[in-house]
């Protein structure tokens, strides 16, 4: 399968947004296949390689879904079930322990 290219936008203003509403001083999210990060830097995430699995789990769940889709079903998945049992979180936090989330992901 064709890698999914990823780029970062950092200092992005939609994680603000989410920051704030999550209480989070540091915060990364995807969107189609860009990772949004607030308050951390490129540098910083990327040497977190449990906070980088659990972004391309995300990535993939956008692939598999397409974005409106998956952003539908997730936000469907967070009203029921809140964020951390959200069954998109819960298979992004188990990617943390999977060195093979990685191997169709490339990030620009
Ligand atoms: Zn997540």
């Amino acid at each position: 399968m064709e890698k999914i290219k990823a780029t970062i936008r950092v200092d992005s203003r939609l994680a603000a947004v989410a920051a704030k509403r999550m209480k989070s001083e540091r915060l990364a999210m995807v969107v189609g296949t860009t990772i949004h990060l607030h308050g951390t830097t490129r540098e910083e995430f990327l040497s977190d390689i449990h906070w980088v699995r659990h972004e391309a789990c995300h990535l993939h769940q956008y692939r598999e879904f397409g974005t409106f889709r998956f952003l539908y079903f997730y936000i469907v998945e967070w009203i029921r079930k809140g964020y951390y049992n959200n069954h998109f979180e819960v298979a992004a936090r188990a990617a943390e322990r999977d060195p093979g989330v990685l191997r169709d992901v490339e990030i620009l």
